[in-house]
């Protein structure tokens, strides 16, 4: 019973029992592919973080107790033990991303250690310590009468059709930076902005903060470098858009139930990430 729950990730693929249990240790087969490991705490109790080697799926040693799942597929699933295991694995995956990268001090170059107690790396050379690193971003959608603004990346999954999101810069308050990115890559210019929701999103290190936003003016003229194309669609004749399990699914799900009104009393609001 007082095992430690072990996050194995092989990219930002976990490593389940077949129970869909986390397992206490790191199975023998894979000992050879572990590259690093951190100590940390989820929910209360200790716990660890292990990356492996990535690599595809066929170099890999075969496990019998246990099996290989996308986290994402694990933040989409509706299996309660899945359910239970994704915030503790959201948090397990940042982490073990941040820290398998940050090996070295950026102030002096010394190489860095884990902190006894703080969630933190430490330089015993110039005392400085190293938080894990988390990238403020913002996801919005966009609405205008009855239909909503949705937009094909250039360069990543260009076959889906998403809501327009960006990182927080400098300076910015979310607000401005919703105004900012809905500008830049659409031409468009919105107004009243609510609150949606927010999710950690560790791949590699997003903290996703999701808005509504209403149209005021302009006409749909993309950032090429950004956007394949964007377009208005009626609620009821969607595009392909994001799978379950992230909250731009969310944002598009409330839309779709006509929950995305800037005025939508709180009771009725949908909720974008129910496990948090
Ligand atoms: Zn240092």
């Amino acid at each position: 019973m007082n095992t430690l729950d072990h996050f194995i990730f092989r990219s930002s693929e976990l490593f389940l029992l077949n129970d869909n249990t986390l397992p206490g240790s790191v199975p023998p087969e894979f000992a050879e592919k572990e590259l690093d490991r951190f100590s940390f705490r989820t929910d209360g109790r200790p716990a660890l973080a292990v990356s492996l080697e990535a690599g595809p799926p066929e170099s890999f040693p075969a496990c019998e107790a246990g099996y290989w799942i996308a986290l994402r597929a694990v933040f989409a699933s509706m299996d309660p033990a899945l359910a239970k295991v994704g915030p503790g694995a959201a948090r397990a995956l940042g982490l073990a991303n941040w820290h398998k990268e940050t090996r070295f001090c950026p102030r002096c170059g010394f190489r860095l250690e884990d902190h006894a107690t703080e969630t933190a790396r430490h330089c015993e050379s110039c005392g400085n310590l190293v938080f894990p690193r988390l990238s403020p971003a913002i996801i919005t959608l966009v609405r205008k009468d009855d239909t909503i603004l949705l937009a094909r990346h250039a360069n990543r999954n260009t076959n889906v059709w998403a809501c327009i999101a960006g990182y927080l810069e400098h300076g910015e308050s979310l607000e401005d930076c919703v105004k900012r990115e809905v500008l830049e890559e659409t031409g468009l210019t919105v107004g009243k902005i609510r609150y949606a929701g927010s999710q950690s999103w560790p791949f590699p290190d997003q903290f996703m903060v999701a808005f509504y936003a209403e149209w005021v003016s302009g006409e749909i003229k993309v950032d090429p470098a950004e956007i394949a194309e964007a377009r208005w669609f009626p609620r009821d004749d969607l595009p392909a858009t994001p799978p379950p399990g992230s909250v731009a699914w969310g944002l598009i799900q409330s839309a779709i139930r006509g929950q995305d009104r800037l005025d939508c009393p709180e009771s009725e609001r949908f909720v974008l990430t129910p496990r948090t």
